[in-house]
């Protein structure tokens, strides 16, 4: 069981996330609002994080920044998720400091995949688009 920080402000997302996390043993804690994710995480002391990329205020860009540059917090492995996949967002996600990059709509099996990888402290297997 591994305790996982979701950062995401669609609500739908949230109970489809939460739901795959807690089937495959895990706890999850979501916050939907990104300037209150890094206060949530300091406190959680989550295993993983996973993070929308879209999100009002604060954008998953640079909350992956300030999870990286947080003592407490900078080896967590962090897990976005993007509805947009333009050409050259997957560097700017890794570059921020994210080890994995799931895009929405997502697959479930690709999900619970990368999810399980990062935990194990296994890079992420390549996505075949
Ligand atoms: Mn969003």
């Amino acid at each position: 069981m591994a305790k996982i920080l979701i950062v995401e402000d669609n609500a739908l997302n949230i109970k489809l996330f939460c739901d795959l996390l807690v089937a495959h043993g895990h706890e999850p804690e979501a916050v939907t609002d990104s300037r209150t994710a890094l206060d949530a995480a300091r406190s959680f002391s989550p295993d993983l994080v996973i993070t929308d990329i879209q999100l009002p205020h604060v954008s998953g860009l640079e909350l992956i920044q300030m999870i990286r540059s947080d003592e407490k917090l900078a080896k967590v492995p962090i897990m976005a998720v993007t509805a947009y996949s333009a050409r050259g967002d997957e560097e700017r996600i890794r570059a921020a400091g994210a080890q994995a990059y799931v895009s929405k709509p997502i697959s479930v099996a690709r999900f619970a995949q990368t999810v399980n990888d990062l935990l194990a402290g296994k890079p992420q297997t390549v996505e075949h688009a």
